[in-house]
């Protein structure tokens, strides 16, 4: 195997799943909003390429939520193994080193997993997750328990089951028939297969209470938690009043800029860009455009927040500190707060304004200008 192996990705999604209800297969229904499928495949995005093996009639579906994914779909057979063997084969044009063969309808396995597999074919032809059974096993007949079953090496089998391509191409090439899995073909073969732990939240969406089970174990992932800095310094000029935070402070300057020079709010704006990746006021607002000219700068940072709300983010909190001799920021701190919370549409308890002076260093202890800092916590909502 090389260095760094080629890794593709076998979602097997071709089945029509009835089990599941609904009008359409279980693979094509919404997940808190997205397919079941794009779920899986999301999953494998950022590790492997991606070749999922559809149901002739489903293409459309296939093609609509592939949307952004690059993402080679194959038309599959009636059974499981006939779809796994023309998504191989698919796949013999640009072979992959290693090959993980996925139920899309397993879309909460977890990163860690996939790469638990990939990492045991280092030593092992094939690896597979597996949960040992718990429960106390019975065999039964018309409603009745006829006996116990011993549980003793038991085990409930998950995906992604890997392989390295070619042993597992030449291994679905011998077989005949039709086989549960992926790993029953291998051992056909004679490769030894290793089983690696499996996952409670791996479960494969049968029922159409599995897709609630989903929803739950999807949505505690949910952790993307950003964090954004601002910074920004306005000069003083001759005037009577400063804005800061939105709020009018009599003062015996003015500050200077092209908008109305809100330091502390361009840098609560900047954190919140920060934290998107979205650059600054400056690329959304560019100061050569006169229609900004005097602007109030709420017009900024309500931009940031509705920005942050259509990426699905929630602010969490800000924090910005306001570094001056003078004016004295203590006093107006309350009406700034609930100016800024009225602007962003949070609650006040949410918005930490606070100021310091530098011990009379530099150009704002000189009393040249005020500077302004800030941090905002976006988390995905
Ligand atoms: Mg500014």
């Amino acid at each position: 195997m090389t260095a760094t192996p080629r890794i593709a990705a076998l979602i097997v999604a071709a089945g029509r799943g009835r089990r599941a209800g609904g009008p359409v297969p279980k693979q094509w229904q919404s997940l808190l909003g997205k397919p079941v499928a794009r779920w899986t495949l999301e999953r494998f995005a950022a590790i492997a390429e991606l070749i999922m093996v559809i149901h002739p009639d489903d293409r459309k579906f296939a093609e609509n939520l592939c949307d952004g994914l690059d993402v080679t779909l194959v038309d599959g057979a009636d059974e499981r193994a006939g779809s796994v063997r023309a998504g191989l084969q698919a796949l013999a044009i640009a072979p992959p080193d290693i090959v993980l063969i996925h139920d899309v309808a397993r879309p909460c396995i977890s990163i860690q997993c996939i790469q638990t597999v990939i990492d045991t074919l280092a030593d092992h032809a094939g690896a597979a997750p597996a949960l040992p059974v718990t429960d106390a096993l019975w065999t039964g007949e018309n409603g009745k328990v006829t006996g116990p079953q011993d549980r003793t090496g038991l085990y409930r089998a998950q995906t992604p089951q890997g392989f390295r391509y070619a042993d597992i191409m030449q291994a679905h090439r011998d077989f005949s028939g039709n086989a549960a899995d992926d790993v029953e073909v291998a051992r056909a073969a004679g490769l030894d297969v290793a089983i690696v732990p499996g996952e409670e939240r791996n479960l494969k969406i049968t029922v159409p209470a599995d897709f609630h089970r989903a929803a739950q174990i999807l949505k505690e992932d949910k952790m993307d938690i950003r964090l954004g800095n601002g910074y920004d310094v306005h000069a003083f000029e001759s005037g009577d009043h400063v804005i800061l935070c939105g709020v009018e402070i009599p003062h015996d300057k003015a500050l200077k800029g092209h908008s109305d020079a809100d330091v502390a709010m361009h840098a609560v704006t900047d954190a919140l860009y920060g934290a998107m990746a979205e650059g600054d006021i400056g690329r959304h607002f560019p100061p050569s455009d006169p229609q900004w000219k005097g602007a109030a700068s709420e017009i900024f940072l309500k931009h940031a927040v509705d920005l942050a709300q259509s990426k699905g983010y929630a602010i969490s909190n800000i924090d910005v500190t306001i570094i001056c001799e003078k004016p004295k920021v203590g006093p107006h701190a309350p009406a700034m707060t609930a100016r800024m919370a009225e602007i962003m549409g949070l609650r006040e308890d949410r918005i930490s304004i606070k100021a310091t002076t530098s011990e009379r260093l530099g150009f704002t202890g000189r009393e040249e200008g005020i500077a302004s800092i800030a941090t905002a916590t976006l988390v995905a909502a």
